[in-house]
């Protein structure tokens, strides 16, 4: 058997220009390729026990039924399916019900901390980890040769070792070092481009702000949180060159990219993408709900109407930039982000995020329901900035987008608090009640 590597080699080479020119297709063949990629899944998805039985809920595991539906029509008659169900369903949602030593996987953890493994067979894995990434940086101007940094959640111990890094292309840095330090290796490295959390770029920024040395970069990629106005603002200012978005889970590697018109573009040809209501029927165009995505390509373990848990819309409207891809709105956090508040009202998380933006000298921020109706807010002050005249705008901004009845507390801070792999999470509510679980997990 030939070693899952050179599979992956043989793949990267085969599928190289046909994915860096599905970026230039037309809207109309963009939706053939999805919909023909979208019909062999559904096909090959039977043979995971898994999803043989969701075909059949969804009365299409006839014969001939999958010639004959609508796609991706057809998709909305299966039930979504959750990161915990997935996880409970074990090898039932692998191809053949079982681990091939030829696939490759990458791990997640969920809010719970549960790790959680999704498979890929090598063709799936060059194109998503692969194929996919390095289109939409060749796009925003990447060039083979650049000197890339990542601001990485690894420990300092762990720098250095890959095999790029010893080849000087690419330098990882531990989020977990103090960000001055960051800010000197940065600076000594010079890279082209910086990959990183909004969050860690804020507390390199921050850094600068105060002796440590400068870091240019022209290209700045981030992802892993939500990233506010003020956010995008303050790291373009502190970094120079041009930021771009890229949306993306572990469990569907990236889903949407930021092009340099500022839009972000669904990679339509290897995910499909739909926008459920709270009712669970797809949302109308401009409309918020919870993203759930099908990913194309994969056969090792078929991800159909996966629901990622984060909140965004879709668009309509076509990027100036020409190309063809469907339009992903803003994503406004997890669905886990939304307040249940003691009225039983709820608040979107985006709401919140977008009262706060119009103050200035804000640095960073985070708020977390700590009961039904009290919110703290976890406040990092620009330099030179007045931290209780902030504090007061603040507390003034949210008393207008919160309920009457809805206490607010600020606390001044130097860094905020990060979960796992260094993540901020920027609004953080009570944990559901369960009635609400209940609703949320049809
Ligand atoms: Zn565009």
């Amino acid at each position: 058997m030939i070693s899952r590597h050179a599979a992956l080699a043989y793949w990267l080479a085969r599928d190289s220009r046909a994915t860096a020119h599905a970026l230039d297709l037309d809207a109309a063949s963009l939706r053939a390729l999805s919909t023909q990629r979208l019909r062999t899944l559904l096909v090959d998805a039977q043979r995971s026990p898994l999803n043989a039985a969701r075909m059949r809920d969804a009365g299409l595991s006839r014969p001939g039924a999958l010639r004959e539906v609508e796609l991706p029509l057809a998709l909305q008659t299966f039930a979504p399916v959750s990161k915990q169900e997935l996880r409970s369903a074990g090898s039932a949602a692998l191809r053949d019900g079982r681990i091939s030593a030829s696939w490759f996987s990458s791990r997640s953890s969920g809010s719970s901390g549960e790790p959680f493994r999704v498979y890929y067979n090598a063709r799936a894995w060059a194109m998503l980890k692969y194929l996919v990434k390095m289109r939409a940086r060749r796009a925003m101007g990447m060039r083979l040769l650049d000197r890339v940094a990542i601001l990485d959640a690894i420990e300092p111990g762990d720098e250095g070792h890959s095999l790029l890094e010893r080849a000087g292309r690419l330098r990882r840095i531990s989020v977990f070092r103090p960000p001055a330090e960051i800010a000197a290796m940065l600076a000594a490295y010079a890279p082209v481009e910086i990959y990183a959390l909004p969050s860690a770029l804020l507390e390199v920024a921050r850094a600068c702000d105060a002796d440590a040395p400068r870091v240019r970069a022209q290209r700045i990629f981030t992802s892993g949180e939500l990233l506010t106005g003020t956010a995008r603002q303050a790291i373009a200012a502190a970094f120079g060159g041009t930021l771009s978005d890229i949306y993306g889970t572990s469990e569907t590697k990236e889903i949407a990219w930021e092009c340099t018109a500022g839009s972000r573009h669904v990679n339509a040809d290897v995910v499909h993408v739909e926008i459920l209501g709270d009712d669970g029927a797809c949302a109308p165009a401009g409309v918020e709900g919870e993203i759930v995505v099908t990913v194309l390509v994969n056969r090792a373990m078929p991800l159909i109407r996966y629901r990622t848990g984060d909140r965004g819309s879709l668009l309509t409207t076509r990027c100036e930039c020409g190309r063809a891809s469907p339009l992903l709105g803003v994503v406004s956090g997890r669905e886990a982000d939304v307040l249940e508040l003691s009225d039983g009202s709820t608040l979107s998380p985006y709401l919140l995020t977008m009262a706060l933006e119009p103050i200035t000298g804000l640095a960073q921020y985070q708020l977390v329901q700590v009961e039904r109706d009290l919110v703290r807010v976890s406040v990092v002050a620009e330099r030179g900035r007045d931290g209780a005249a902030l504090e007061r705008e603040i507390v003034a901004a949210l008393r207008r987008a919160l309920p009457a009845g809805v206490r607010v507390e600020t606390a001044l801070v130097d860094r905020l608090t990060h979960g796992a792999r260094a993540k901020v999470r920027v609004v953080q509510p009570l944990p559901r009640s369960g009635a609400r679980e209940l609703a949320t997990a049809r």
